[in-house]
């Protein structure tokens, strides 16, 4: 594809932001066009229940990012399967380019790319990504079958993933850098609680250990971070989910960024310092990154977009 296609709002971002940007950007006769880049729906489609979806007392991610995308798409969004990789803000219409080929140009762009796993940045953990080392629990869960494995970290992604590992694992250790977690306290329970979990604290992976034919993991050292004593702890799956950093790829030289590149908004809007170029969701929110609080700031863009379009009329 090599065609040129213009839209009032471009949305660029498939998650609860860029989806509910889409329903509200419709339902005001903007007739936006939504990339879904390289994850279609986004985070959620990489957990299993969600139990914090206002109306679903329990909904499996990936199911709920298909009602979403169902509810963009019947409202009048333009749902396009492609990856934006440059994206011109210099100038109005804006430009973006898909690795389609296709080139989209836009008179306010929403911005909903959202936020990726983070990584502790080992030679060794880069040695055994996907033959071992992990950062998606429900992508690759499944290969760990009455296997033992560990998980790194100790926020609600690292808490959810042990429990679902157990799943598959004849034993999960929990490596944690303190002796607090930061998961919410129902998880706590549930992981303090569960008999195949053991948490291993004030810890932190120093290396992952394997062979090379093939390639797989055997053991990682865990080093105790006051002591610098190593404990090596057998295993052939290391989940690794210290976290999520923002996708600003695209923007983070043009727009202002704060705490670590996440994308600087006006107080209570979604407006950056692009007038008509608007950012939503994890890739500016470094405190409460939930779904619903991403749905309600892709909400805010919607509105904001539809706004500063009909200003410029
Ligand atoms: P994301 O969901 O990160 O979506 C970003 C989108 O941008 C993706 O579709 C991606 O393909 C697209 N994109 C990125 N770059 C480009 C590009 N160059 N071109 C085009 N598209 C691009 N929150 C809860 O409220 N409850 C939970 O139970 C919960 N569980 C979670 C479990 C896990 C394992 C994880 C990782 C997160 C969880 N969260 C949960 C957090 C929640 O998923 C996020 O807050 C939410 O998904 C953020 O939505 P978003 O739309 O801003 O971004
Ligand atoms: P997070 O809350 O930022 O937690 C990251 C964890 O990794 C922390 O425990 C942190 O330790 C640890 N860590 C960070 N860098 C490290 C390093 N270099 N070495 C060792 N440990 C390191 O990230 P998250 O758990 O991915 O959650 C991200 C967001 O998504 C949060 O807002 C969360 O609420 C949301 N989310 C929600 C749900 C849910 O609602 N059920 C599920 C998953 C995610 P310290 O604690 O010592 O800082």
């Amino acid at each position: 594809m090599s065609d040129t296609r213009h839209t009032k709002v471009l949305i660029i971002g498939s998650g609860p932001t860029g989806y509910t940007a889409g329903v509200y950007a419709s339902r005001a006769m903007l007739e936006p066009i939504l990339v879904q880049g390289i994850e279609p729906g986004g985070q959620l489609t990489t957990t299993t229940e969600v139990e914090n979806w206002p109306g679903d007392t329990e909904v499996q991610g990936p199911d709920l990012m298909v009602r979403m995308e169902a509810h963009a798409k019947a409202m009048g969004t333009e749902i396009i399967g492609d990856i934006i990789s440059d994206l011109d803000l210099s100038q109005r219409p804006f430009t973006a380019k898909g690795d389609s080929g296709a080139t989209y140009t836009a008179d306010a762009v929403i911005l909903a790319t959202g936020a990726r796993a983070k990584w502790l940045g080992l030679p060794s953990e880069e040695k055994f990504k996907g033959f071992g080392v992990s950062a998606c629990a429900t992508c690759d869960g499944f290969f760990y079958r009455g296997q033992e494995i560990v998980v790194i970290g100790g926020g609600n992604t690292a808490v959810e993933e042990a429990l679902f590992l157990t799943n598959f694992a004849s034993k999960v250790t929990l490596i944690h850098r303190r002796d607090e977690l930061r998961a919410e306290k129902v998880l706590q329970n549930r992981l303090l609680k569960h008999p195949k979990i053991e948490p291993l604290w004030f810890h932190e992976l120093d290396e992952v250990v394997g062979t090379d034919a093939p390639l797989g993991v055997e053991v990682v050292r865990a080093k105790h971070t006051k002591t610098g004593k190593i404990t090596e702890i057998p295993c052939k799956g290391v989940f690794v989910a210290i976290g999520h950093a923002p996708a600003n790829e695209l923007v983070k030289d043009v727009l202002e960024t704060h705490s670590g590149g996440y994308v600087k908004v006006e107080a209570g809007s979604t407006r950056t310092s692009i007038p008509g170029v608007f950012a939503a969701g994890d890739l500016t929110d470094h405190i409460y990154r939930q779904a619903v609080t991403s749905a309600g700031m892709g909400c805010m863009a919607a509105l904001d977009a539809e706004k500063f379009i009909a200003e410029q009329a």
